[in-house]
């Protein structure tokens, strides 16, 4: 469904004293895949996230999402949508307007549109706040609202970038729980960045482990946790 193929991409450096950085990563995930990438902190996995979605151009190698090269695509023409950590939310805009800034960057909406908005921030509990501002929201809150605007856009592929890393373990569990029958309903294929191995063995199917700026290990989540032979992925792990 999505595939890297020797990816690239050249940092400058940010100081005339630094080394330049090449980032190349090579993957391939399955239709209805939950992916998690997991690696040590700078290992390139926001880079990898960002050069999918279209924000980073790559230097090199090859992009298909469903057998079609999309690198001359803009990111809102992607058949994606993707959740950060934080500010993903507007704050002047309301809880539905943020929601419909999915569906339609000027907010043109038509009753249908609406609709979709309603139903969507249903799914993920937060029907009641549509009227409210960001700011009369909790921290989970907000992260369902963003959620709900990846879901009126039924895109088939949804990027996260450590999206619950700043929510307490319960909330986490529970917004993984939901992004993972969310997107068993809608078949929609899954790249998670995550720092928590518990995490990866709740919601995903594949795992992979980025360090240097490559993936160096890729498999079923089992296989790569349980039983890790590379000795970066074993130090990562604290094995
Ligand atoms: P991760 O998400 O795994 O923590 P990133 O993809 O954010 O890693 O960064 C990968 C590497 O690229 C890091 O070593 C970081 O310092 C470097 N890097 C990230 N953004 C820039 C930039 N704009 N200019 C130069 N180097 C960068
Ligand atoms: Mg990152």
């Amino acid at each position: 469904m999505l595939t890297l193929q020797d990816l690239t991409h050249h940092y400058q450096s940010l100081t005339p004293q630094g080394n330049a950085l090449t980032l190349s990563f090579s993957l391939s995930v399955e239709q209805g895949d939950i992916v998690a990438l997991i690696g040590p902190s700078g290992a390139g996995k926001s880079t990898l996230l960002a050069m999918v979605a279209g924000f980073l151009a790559p230097d090199n190698g090859k992009l298909t999402i469903n057998h079609q090269a999309i690198h001359q695509q803009s990111p809102a023409e992607r058949p994606l949508s993707m959740l950060f950590q934080e500010h993903n939310l507007f704050p002047h805009l309301t809880v539905s307007e943020n929601i419909g800034l999915g569906i339609h960057p000027g907010l043109t909406l038509s009753q249908s549109d609406k609709e979709a908005i309603v139903v969507a921030a249903a799914r993920v509990g937060i029907q009641p706040y549509l009227d409210r501002l960001p700011e009369q929201l909790s921290g989970g809150q907000k992260q369902r609202v963003a959620l709900a605007r990846c879901l009126v856009r039924q895109r088939p592929l949804l990027l996260l970038d450590e999206p619950f890393s700043a929510l307490d373990p319960a909330l986490r569990k529970e917004m993984l729980e939901l992004v993972r029958s969310l997107a068993q309903e809608q078949g929609t294929t899954v790249v998670m960045v995550t720092h928590s191995p518990d995490d990866v063995r709740k919601i995903a199917n594949k795992c992979a482990f980025i360090a240097k700026g490559q993936v160096r290990v890729f498999g079923e989540t089992a296989k790569v946790l349980d039983n890790p032979q590379d000795e970066a992925l074993k130090h990562y792990l604290g094995l």
